[in-house]
C-alpha cells in the first residue's frame, strides 16, 4: 500500500480527475476525505467509498468553507499528509466578449482558491507533507479562448515554486500534474449529446502524438506518484500527463502522412 497510513484531501473528489485520485488513494491505504458542490455526486461517492471516507459539501470560492473542511479533516483523522488542490472550471473567456465576473471567476476558483487551500492546511501538514496542485497543458498551448484559465493555470505552476521555497525548510513537497486532454465531465458543456462527445473525442486524439485522449486515472496515477514517498525527492516541478501534445506535437497523427 503506497499511501498506508497517510491522510489526504481531494478537493473536487466527486468528479472526473479528482474522483479517480480519490479511489486509487483509498486503495492504497489512505484515509482520504473530499470536497465539492455538487451534493448528489458527492452522496453517490460516498455511497462508493464507504463511511470511511469524509465526504464535504464545500465551494473552494468560499475561503471561509475551505478553511472548515480542512479543520474537519484534521479533526476526524488527526493529521494531513496530502492535499491534492484539483477543484476547478473552463469556461472560455474569449477576447471582446468577456465579462469581469466571469474572467475573475475562473481566477478565483483556480488559482486564489489554490492559494488559501495551502494557507489554511498549514497548521495541520505533517513535516514531510506532500501537496500536488493540478495545472494544465492550457497554461503553454495558446488555445483560443481561454485566457483566464489558461493565465490561472500558468500561474498554478510559478506559485507551486515559490511555495516549495517557502515551505522546503520543513520538508513540504509542493508539485503539479500538468494533465493534457482528459475524458472527464469538464467537456460536458462543450457537447450536447454522446456522439458529439465521441467526436470530440476522436477530434482532440488527432492532436495528441498517442492518437487518444487519456483517462482520468492516468492522471490520478502521476497523482498517487507524487503523494506517496516514493516522490520524496521530487520537488517544484510538474509532471505532463497529456500524450505527447506538448512535448511532441509534430508526432500527432494530423502531422502524420
Ligand atoms: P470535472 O468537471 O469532472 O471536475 C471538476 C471538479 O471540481 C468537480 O469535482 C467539481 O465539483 C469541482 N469544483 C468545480 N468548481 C468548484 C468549486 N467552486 N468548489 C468546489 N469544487 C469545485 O473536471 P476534471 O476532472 O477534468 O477537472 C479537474 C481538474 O483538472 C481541474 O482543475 C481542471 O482544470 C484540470 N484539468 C482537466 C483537464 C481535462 O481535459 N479534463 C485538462 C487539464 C486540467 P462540483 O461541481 O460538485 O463543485
Amino acid at each position: 500500500m503506497r499511501l498506508a497510513g497517510k491522510v489526504a484531501l481531494v478537493t473536487g473528489g466527486n468528479s472526473g480527475i479528482g474522483l479517480a485520485t480519490a479511489r486509487l488513494f483509498v486503495a492504497e491505504g489512505a484515509k482520504v476525505a473530499i470536497t465539492g458542490r455538487n451534493q448528489k455526486r458527492l452522496d453517490a461517492v460516498a455511497a462508493e467509498l464507504g463511511p470511511e471516507v469524509l465526504v464535504m459539501n464545500g465551494d473552494v470560492s468560499d475561503f471561509a468553507a475551505i478553511e472548515k473542511s480542512i479543520a474537519a479533516t484534521a479533526e476526524r483523522f488527526g493529521r494531513l499528509d496530502v492535499v491534492f488542490a484539483n477543484a476547478g472550471i473552463a469556461h472560455a473567456t474569449p477576447v471582446g466578449a468577456t465579462t469581469v465576473e466571469s474572467f475573475e471567476k475562473i481566477l478565483r476558483v483556480n488559482l486564489t482558491s489554490t492559494f488559501f487551500i495551502v494557507q489554511a492546511s498549514l497548521p495541520y501538514l505533517n513535516d514531510g507533507a506532500s501537496i500536488i496542485f493540478n495545472g494544465s497543458v492550457q497554461s503553454v498551448n495558446g488555445r483560443p479562448g481561454f485566457s483566464a484559465y489558461a493565465a490561472s493555470k500558468a500561474a498554478v505552476r510559478t506559485m507551486a515554486r515559490v511555495m516549495a521555497a517557502e515551505l522546503s525548510p520543513r520538508g513540504v513537497r509542493i508539485n503539479v500534474v500538468t494533465p493534457g486532454a482528459i475524458d472527464t465531465p469538464v467537456w460536458n458543456p462543450l457537447t450536447g449529446s454522446p456522439e458529439e462527445k465521441n467526436a470530440l473525442r476522436k477530434q482532440m486524439g488527432r492532436a495528441i502524438p498517442l492518437g487518444r485522449v487519456g483517462a482520468s486515472l492516468e492522471v490520478a496515477n502521476a497523482v498517487l506518484f507524487l503523494a506517496s514517498d516514493e516522490s520524496s525527492f521530487v520537488q517544484a516541478t510538474e509532471i505532463v500527463v497529456d500524450g505527447g501534445a506538448t512535448g511532441a506535437p509534430m508526432g500527432a497523427p494530423i502531422y502524420r502522412q
